[in-house]
């Protein structure tokens, strides 16, 4: 991954960055090291219209319906000057509890677009093991399209540009990241993902095989 201080590289097994010194314990010293409750859409900066957020929940619902050990989560909001929109991304996914669907899904499949409207930043915080499946140029590239619609004070626009271009690296990537999940989710007090019709996490562990239909008892 990047830090998101400074964009240096830093390895998997590094905690901190060798270039700028950032570390999780800064972003937890500035933000502390409480657990926040989230929707997926937080409009801190009041900048959506009702319509508009109800157009991107329906988007998120299907970019979740796509990839469902996945979620994205959007923040508009003033930030303070010292703290970078990709920093607050990476702390929200550290210490985030998103309401996604029903059952609590791993932050390190999340992924939170952090816009603040009234400075003019955004950025794009990936989860651990989303990071390495979606190719560094292209998030600057997705970064760079959002510009335009955000200079317009298209907030929503911006947004759907996030999930369009996260929808189309999954898709390539799918399978691949569906056999990579090798331990199940946080227990949900609501019942299983399978449940929900969703495809279950542990899926991994035990020989997938997503060619064929489990057989059913009759
Ligand atoms: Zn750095």
């Amino acid at each position: 991954m990047r830090c998101p201080h400074c964009s240096h590289p830093i390895a998997p097994q590094k905690t901190f960055c060798e270039r700028c010194g950032f570390s999780d314990a800064h972003l937890a010293a500035y933000l502390g090291t409480e657990w926040v409750r989230l929707e997926r859409i937080t409009d801190a900066a009041h900048c959506l219209r009702l319509e508009e957020s109800r157009q991107l929940e329906v988007h998120l619902d299907d970019f979740e319906r796509q990839f469902p050990q996945s979620f994205l989560a959007l923040y508009f909001g003033a930030l303070p000057p010292k703290l970078n929109p990709l920093e607050l991304g990476m702390w929200l996914l550290n210490h985030g509890a998103f309401s996604t669907h029903q059952f609590a899904k791993r932050n390190d499949f999340g992924a939170v677009c952090v816009i603040d409207p009234l400075a003019g930043r955004h950025g794009i915080a990936l989860g651990y093991a989303l990071d390495p499946l979606i190719p560094t140029p292209q998030v600057e590239t997705l970064l760079s399209d959002m510009v335009t619609p955000l200079r317009l004070s298209r907030w929503a626009e911006a947004a759907d540009l996030v999930i369009a271009s996260l929808s189309s690296v999954l898709r390539d990537h799918g399978k691949a990241s569906h056999r990579r999940i090798d331990t199940p989710p946080p227990p949900s007090r609501g019942g299983s993902p399978a449940d929900f019709g969703l495809a279950p996490l542990r899926a991994g562990h035990r020989k997938a095989d997503p060619e064929r239909t489990p057989s059913r008892r009759a």
